[in-house]
């Protein structure tokens, strides 16, 4: 497989940046909006935006148990922001009604870096990733309160980030990959050209 496919959840949130970082990074990206659109993907992305809305609109547009299954049986997934929110197996601070992937074993706090901090921005060391430092860019962002054994933690907010200090923002469950910050806006591929390699090797 030279050229995965990938998709990306395309019901809301900053869906062409992904399709933009997936076609740089050696994948064909496509919008997925129906169920059957999800048969053929060798990989999916789940953008940032509202994870409330994506998780209304997961149901409208009768996505969310298609999706699961597909989960289940191993399909790469990688998912930012809103995205992780949606893969976690637990969500706090979130409405009671709003479904979730559970595609990893973590809980996840909605909006947890506070009203102060709504965007920010920070340089990261990511596992795997060698090079610069990573700049993540923080919007309303979630942050990981537990993790599984099985769940491998890949970049902490540095010690620069006062309260919020040594959070997790990026972890990886087998084949499944999510970020709290946004690396479809920097321009930086890293985390995209990670993905598109786990989705060539599964
Ligand atoms: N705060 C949003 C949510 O709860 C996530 C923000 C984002 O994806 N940039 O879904």
């Amino acid at each position: 497989m030279t050229r995965p496919l990938v998709g990306v959840l395309a019901l809301q949130g900053d869906v062409r940046e992904h399709l933009a970082a997936l076609n740089d990074s050696g994948a064909d990206a496509v919008g997925i909006r129906r169920p059957e659109e999800l048969e053929k993907i060798d990989g999916l992305v789940i953008p940032g935006g509202e994870s409330t809305t994506m998780s209304k609109l997961l149901q409208i547009f009768e996505l969310l148990e298609p999706l699961k299954a597909r989960l289940r049986g191993g399909l790469p997934a990688y998912g930012s922001c809103a995205g992780m929110i949606l893969l976690a197996s637990e969500i706090l601070d979130t409405r009671p009604d709003a479904q979730h992937l559970g595609a990893i074993d973590m809980t996840v706090r909605r909006n947890a870096f506070g009203r102060q901090v709504d965007s920010f921005e920070s340089d990261l060391d990511f596992e795997g990733i060698v090079g610069d430092p990573m700049r993540a860019v923080f919007i309303r962002a979630p942050w990981v309160e537990r993790v599984g054994d099985d769940v491998q933690v890949l970049a902490r907010v540095p010690e620069s980030g006062g309260a919020a200090a040594g959070r997790i923002v990026a972890v990886r469950q087998g084949s499944v990959v999510a970020t709290s910050f946004h690396p479809e806006v920097t321009g930086d591929r890293r985390v995209h050209e990670l993905f598109v390699d786990i989705v060539r090797k599964v």
